[in-house]
């Protein structure tokens, strides 16, 4: 056991994350931290930003402690349209109870509309406010998807996340 945790303070950890959400008329649209002008926005018990719905899940899961559903029930009355942003930084302040801080992230939102490039440097500049980092520990890409699948027929939007966290 003992070597297990030397080792933990030499080697960082992993993690990977994935969300999806529906869009549908009558809701904002939050991505990344930031409010898009869409005429549709993500479903959900939060906000539904799915980006960092999906970055929550793979720095949870870098520390081994379980998902944002486990952490944050979809049930609560204290979710309910609440920002990610504050669970974002709940998760931060979670890997940071084992000890571990953000090396980095990297991340691509798919959507087939509204563009999204335009818009990432202002979410990169958010989400390193939140998670008090460097903008450069954060990578952000999008793409569409081909107007194939749900994503593809703008149904909803997904997420992926990487991320490597480190002992501090
Ligand atoms: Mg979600």
């Amino acid at each position: 056991m003992k070597k297990v945790n030397e080792m933990e303070r030499f080697f960082p950890r992993v993690g990977y994350g994935y969300d999806v959400h529906r869009l549908v008329e009558g809701r904002d649209l939050w991505l990344g931290g930031i409010k898009i002008d869409h005429e549709m926005g993500l479903l959900g018990h939060s906000d539904a930003d799915v980006l960092i719905h999906a970055i929550c899940d793979a720095l949870l899961g870098a520390a081994n402690m379980r998902d944002i559903g486990y952490h944050f029930p979809d049930t609560a009355a204290s979710t309910l349209d609440i920002d990610s942003k504050i669970l974002l930084r709940k998760t931060i302040e979670l890997i940071a109870s084992k000890g571990y801080v953000l090396g980095n992230i990297d991340a691509t939102i798919v959507a087939e509309r509204p563009k999204i490039n335009p818009h990432i440097p202002a979410m990169k500049q958010c989400l390193a406010e939140v998670m008090d980092c460097d903008e450069d520990q954060i990578s952000i890409k999008a793409t569409t998807s081909e107007k194939m699948g749900f994503a593809g027929r703008e149904e909803g939007m997904a997420a992926y996340a990487v991320c490597m966290i480190v002992k501090s």
